[in-house]
């Protein structure tokens, strides 16, 4: 039997693997739990300080970072950034593309009128409007051969839907150039893993009870990612908002339910649950089985107060096993 690590959601630290040993921080507004073979400490030590250096040239929860340095420079001006920046930005942006704008990084200046990252408020049409003609792709100009980026009319980058992902593969490729033979990273909404040649069970939380596992599922090495839109929410004159903005109109979902994504890398798993759960699970799973995403959602079902679990054809393909552990849960086939 493999221990199950009740990971996904803000369920982190439940992990109880034996002979194991954990290191914990506060990174990335969250905490994030490594899980290595005991007598390896150090290394989760060094891959919590990888976290650390992306979480300090990646947030813009502060003005000294290098993305929020780019994001500040005036308009239309070339500017100088690290390869491995814009390495992230390039492939970000590449990614975004291909779902077809639920995705995309520069949300900023509708995060910022939602103030999403604050209490939440509702913004006037005509606000709204405007921002969202700042979130066009179009404005950032990556430059290849120079590495450099030039933002217009005062478009800015948002971390928030990709950093963890990415700095979750920076984590591994340290425990694993250290020859760490197996870890789990468990960073709140996200988790990583590799090594778990007999499977390790991941639990999925329920949309509405984050501490309450909702589904599990048996892995060896990849990353699982979950976006809520039932997280962190904000209600105004009787209507709930989430954290999650669709850029194709500029709004603030409503919360219904969860989207998570199963990939090789972080940083793509990051990217895809939060665009799954901005298409929802009709557009979502048409889209996952046309780009071959492992995808599942937990939404609520239309006509009853359960909860459906729909996964596209190729989720089960890429994890061992999956159970659903929460009652009021049924499997909706495709
Ligand atoms: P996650 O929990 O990974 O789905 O990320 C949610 C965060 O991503 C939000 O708190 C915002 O910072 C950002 N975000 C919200 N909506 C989008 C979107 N449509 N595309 C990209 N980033 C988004
Ligand atoms: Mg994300």
């Amino acid at each position: 039997m493999s221990s199950i690590a009740f990971a996904a959601l803000l369920l982190a630290g439940c992990a109880t693997i034996p002979a194991d040993a954990t290191r914990a921080r506060y990174l990335m507004g969250t905490t994030c739990t490594v899980t290595v073979p005991a007598g390896e400490e150090a290394d989760a030590q060094a891959a919590l300080d990888e976290i650390a250096r992306v979480e300090q040239f990646l947030t813009t929860w502060r003005d000294d970072s290098e993305l929020a340095r780019l994001n500040a420079a005036a308009d239309d001006v070339a500017v100088d950034v690290s390869p491995e920046l814009f390495a992230l930005l390039d492939e970000v942006s590449s990614l975004a593309e291909t779902t077809g704008g639920a995705f995309n990084p520069l949300v900023r200046p509708l995060v910022d009128l939602w103030n999403t990252r604050g209490e939440g408020s509702v913004p006037a049409q005509s606000a709204l409007e405007a921002a969202l003609a700042r979130t066009n792709p179009a404005l950032a100009r990556l430059d290849r051969a120079h590495s450099t980026v030039a933002l217009s009319r005062g478009a800015a980058f948002e971390e928030g839907g990709f950093g963890k992902g990415y700095a979750l593969d920076r984590a591994l490729a340290v425990l694993a150039q250290n020859g760490v033979g197996r870890a789990f990273v468990d960073f709140g909404g996200q988790v990583s893993l590799f090594g778990w040649s007999r499977g390790l069970d991941v639990a999925i939380a329920h949309p509405e009870q984050r501490l309450e596992p909702a589904v599990v599922v048996t892995v060896e090495s990849g990353s699982i990612a979950t976006s809520s839109g039932s997280e962190r929410t904000f209600v105004v004159d009787g209507a709930r908002f989430s954290h999650l903005i669709d850029p194709r109109n500029g709004r603030a979902l409503p919360p219904r339910g969860s989207a998570t994504a199963f990939d090789a890398r972080g940083l793509v798993a990051d990217v895809l649950s939060t665009a799954l759960c901005v298409l929802g699970p009709d557009e979502g799973l048409r889209w996952a089985d046309a780009h071959d995403v492992a995808a599942l959602f937990i939404v609520p079902n239309p006509v009853s107060d359960a909860w459906e679990v729909r996964t596209s054809r190729s989720f089960r393909s890429h994890v061992r096993a999956i159970r659903l552990v929460a009652p009021n849960l049924t499997v909706k086939d495709q």
